[in-house]
Formats: C-alpha cells, structure tokens, sequence
C-alpha cells in the first residue's frame, strides 16, 4: 500500500508544480518536473520509506547513512541548488554552487511552494516558503550560488508580502518577459 501512498504523493507534488509553472509560462518544465522520480532507483526507495509527513530520503539516510535516491534525483533535476555544484574556476575556491539559469531558480521556487503545501496542509500559508528557507540558509555556505540566494530569496519575499498570484504574474511578465 506504501506504493500507492507514494505514488499518489509524487503524482499530487507534480500536478503543484506543474499549475505553478503554466501559470508563468515554463510548460516544457511543467511537464518535465521530477520525472525521474517514476525510475525505479528512486521509486522504489520512495515506496520503501515512505512517510507521509516527510521526505522518503531522510528516512532512507537514516538507516543506511546516504541517501541512492537523493543522488540520484539531484544529479538529473536542474532546478535543485545541488545539481550545480561544481569545482570552481578559481582553484583558491574548491566545490561551490554554480549561477543557475533563472528558469531553473523559478522552477526552484515553484517546488518549494508545491513542498510546504504539502506538509503544511490547511495551516499553509504565503510566508511560510521564505520562513523554511531563512531556517536553512545559513547552513548552505557556498553550496548556493550568492546570485542564486539572492533572486529566490528576493522571488520568497515578493511571495510572502503580495501572495501567489501578483508574484506569478511579476514572474511570467517582468522576469521572463512572456505574454
Ligand atoms: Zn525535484
């Protein structure tokens, strides 16, 4: 039964994030989000762990230390931080967050709503992403991108002060320049 539960869950996250990236235009994405979560490597670790209120890979690092199907997810999904993580030019530098490319940051953003929807269930509310967000962002260093932080910080801000729809529409019409 866990299989249908996660099943259901990856299916409800999609349709989220899929409304969201019509809505400023990123179809191809929205249709594209995630997909790799229907591959067994992370299917089956999802059905496995499944939890309900959380994320099936933190349970799956609990018990085994790592998690295959994070690494597997992050490797092939662009609009996660984690997927441009790469060694910098500047050899002083080491392995750093690389500039994403804004469609990624927005489709980033998009995700985070469609998560604290998710788990917040009715008690969701339009500055709950940036709350979830500032709660971790200390944590990141240079595993995100200063220009990155910056426009989905900036993109959570403009969410919790004037809500969904006025945010969207700023993002289709000023950011991506979309009729
Ligand atoms: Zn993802």
């Amino acid at each position: 039964m866990k299989a249908l539960q996660h099943l259901r869950t990856i299916n409800h996250h999609k349709w989220l994030v899929m409304k969201g990236c019509f809505k400023v235009g990123l179809y191809r994405q929205g249709l594209m989000h995630d997909l790799s979560k229907y591959s067994p490597t992370e299917f089956l670790v999802g059905c496995r762990y499944y939890q309900g209120t959380r994320s099936p890979n933190n349970a799956e690092r609990e018990s085994t230390g790592y998690s295959k199907a994070w690494l597997h997810h992050k490797g092939r999904n662009r609009h996660h931080y984690e997927y441009w993580i790469d060694y910098s030019v500047n050899p002083g530098e080491g392995i750093v967050g690389q500039k994403m490319p804004t469609r990624y940051v927005i489709e980033m953003f998009i995700d985070r709503i469609a998560a604290s929807k998710t788990y917040q269930g009715e008690n969701y509310k339009d500055t709950h992403p940036l709350a979830y967000y500032e709660q971790g962002a200390a944590k990141l260093g240079r595993m995100i991108h200063p220009d990155t932080a910056k426009q989905l910080h900036f993109l959570l801000t403009m969410l919790a002060e004037k809500g969904e729809e006025e945010t969207f529409a700023y993002i289709r019409h000023k950011i991506l320049q979309k009729n």
